[in-house]
């Protein structure tokens, strides 16, 4: 098994209500809930994001589509929404989108772009079967921390948080060796290498101290 994006995506909530920050590979962006519930609607809600999800696998699958078949379409939006319903007993969701061209478009073209629409990656996989999962750690050995440093940077190993998947010790095993003592070996690789490695960690019991 291997997980789809090279370095999982982050979030953390503080007391704060609802305002969430989520680290993605490049940055970070807040996210919130509307004020009607609670929070400040300082960033889109968790139900916006799912379709902002949609939305822009839907434009960037038709966009390569386009531009490989070399049509003259520049410009193109689509807009999304959902709904739930109950259906012979089951609780359906229902996700409508409604693209829109601004140059004219053949009905041959039409019909193949809303065919290229509806198996967007993202498209395919909300159709599939889906499975979301929680695993859960708690940070109760704060005191336990272990810490190896080079010369320009401390690598922070929480074991309470460590989840012995192996990821750091599959992809970067020169570094990260539980067979060796001590079992991060900072020599082992540059310190880019090793801090790219540290983000890839799902739980976050590896951490670059500040
Ligand atoms: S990647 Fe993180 S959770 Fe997985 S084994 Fe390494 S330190 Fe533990």
């Amino acid at each position: 098994m291997e997980y789809l994006l090279d370095y999982p995506v982050k979030a953390l909530i503080e007391p704060e209500k609802y305002k969430c920050t989520v680290e993605w590979r490049h940055g970070k962006f807040i996210t919130d809930e509307p004020r009607e519930i609670g929070g400040k609607d300082e960033g889109p809600d968790p139900h916006t994001l799912l379709l902002s999800s949609v939305a822009t696998c839907t434009l960037a699958t038709l966009r390569m589509y386009i531009d490989r078949k070399g049509w003259d379409i520049p410009d193109m939006a689509v807009a999304v929404n959902m709904y739930h319903e109950t259906k012979d007993g089951k609780s359906v969701t229902v996700i409508d989108r409604d693209l829109n061209f601004f140059t004219p478009v053949t009905d041959e073209q039409r019909e193949r772009l809303v065919h290229i629409a509806k198996v967007c990656p993202i498209s395919k996989m909300l159709e599939g079967e889906v499975q979301v999962r929680a695993f859960a750690y708690s940070d109760h050995s704060s005191l336990d921390k272990h810490t190896y440093t080079n010369e320009e940077i401390t690598v922070e190993w929480n074991p309470g948080l460590c989840r012995h998947a192996g990821r750091c010790a599959t992809q970067l095993p020169q570094v990260f060796n539980p067979a060796e003592k001590p079992w991060i070996n900072m020599d082992g690789a540059t310190t880019r290498e090793i801090r790219e490695q540290v983000a890839r960690c799902p739980t976050g019991a590896l951490k670059i101290a500040k």
